[in-house]
């Protein structure tokens, strides 16, 4: 799986086919054999070189074989093998894919986002997550879409130039038909928060205040953090923000019982 999303990375951008021609080297075009095509360990063995050439063989593709192997394993630690496991593998791969994608080229395909919105909904409606149904999911799905296009339509209006591609736009509204409207406030709230210290270490470091960066890797990022451990980020923040009002409300000798 971790290959094939190598694949897709590569190849999804440039509209070429998914399954042919078989894998070739980026130097010479000789077909890869089928015995140095084996995940991680034909780049170990070969020492990350084109056995025809000689010519390097992108680190990429170990490490992206590598992140899928450890995702799919978490999924399966995390809850067994149940339709929510299969289905959060596959979210977790349209992620690593458009985390790539939107790194090195700027764009989320539809492809991905608009497909995997449809899916979102279609396994909410089955049941196959547990606690989401087909309202949840497409509230999910309304809310990340609203969320951004709101800030990209009045950030146009403002500077007269695009701050947020609408394929941001599309790929929370994506992710909230998998995660619901809670995911969704999660994964803008951390994407914004690493998106703006990334930015924030550019603008030091000279970059200009104007040099556009991909938002997807932020984005893709949250989603992967809120699906193994997101409710216990919120009940620990939920934990948080009780003990503070409980304090405030004590500090100020407020006569409020609270319902709880
Ligand atoms: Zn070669």
């Amino acid at each position: 799986m971790g290959s094939f999303l190598n694949v897709v990375i590569l190849r999804l951008p440039r509209e070429e086919s998914l399954v042919h021609p078989p894998s070739r080297c980026p130097h010479c075009g000789h077909p890869i054999r089928g015995y140095d095509n084996i995940p991680i360990v034909s780049y170990l063995f070969l020492l990350g070189k084109c056995r025809d050439c000689g010519g390097r063989i992108s680190v990429r593709y170990p490490l992206i074989e590598a992140v899928t192997a450890m995702l799919a394993t978490a999924l399966y630690l995390k809850g067994g093998i149940t339709p929510a496991s299969g289905v959060f593998f596959l979210f977790c791969a349209a992620m690593v894919v458009v985390f790539w994608i939107d790194y090195y080229h700027m764009i989320i395909p539809d492809v991905i986002s608009l497909n995997g919105l449809a899916i979102g909904v279609i396994v909410s409606t089955v049941q196959w997550i547990p606690g989401m149904t087909w309202s949840i999911s497409l509230l999910g799905a309304l809310t990340g879409a609203l969320i951004l296009y709101v800030p990209a339509v009045i950030y146009e209006k403002v500077r007269g130039a695009e701050g947020l591609g609408l394929g941001d736009v599309k790929l929370l509204a994506m992710m909230g038909s998998f995660l619901g409207p809670v995911g969704v406030v999660f994964v803008l709230f951390f994407s914004s928060l690493t998106g703006c210290l990334a930015a924030l270490i550019g603008l030091l470091r000279g970059a200009h205040s104007a040099t556009p960066i991909p938002f997807g890797p932020f984005l893709t990022g949250s989603a992967v953090l809120y699906v193994f451990v997101g409710s216990d980020v919120i009940d620990y923040a939920a934990e948080l923000s009780f003990r503070f009002w409980a304090m405030f409300v004590t500090t100020a000798g407020c006569p409020i019982s609270l319902p709880l």
